[in-house]
């Protein structure tokens, strides 16, 4: 009989982004709840809903960036 051997077994902490979905396992990602790229994104979004209330032409621009969800990259554990 074939036993596992466990110390192979790691067990990490990880979480889903928020934003796109995608697993997180670095310790700043699963605190902020989103990975870089999409907290990257969310950021800008805040930035751009607080322009549009300004001026409304730079939030149309921007909003056909955001609608585009960030690609999943393995995030590098530092
Ligand atoms: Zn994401």
């Amino acid at each position: 009989m074939n036993k596992q051997p466990e110390s192979e077994i790691f067990t990490i902490p990880a979480r889903r982004c928020k934003r796109c979905g995608g697993l997180l396992t670095s310790a700043k990602a699963i605190k902020d709840g989103y990975g870089s790229c999409c907290l990257r994104k969310v950021q800008q979004e805040r930035r751009a809903k607080e322009e549009a209330k300004n001026q409304y032409s730079l939030f149309d621009r921007e909003g056909t960036t955001l609608l585009r969800t960030c690609l999943f990259l393995p995030e590098s554990a530092d």
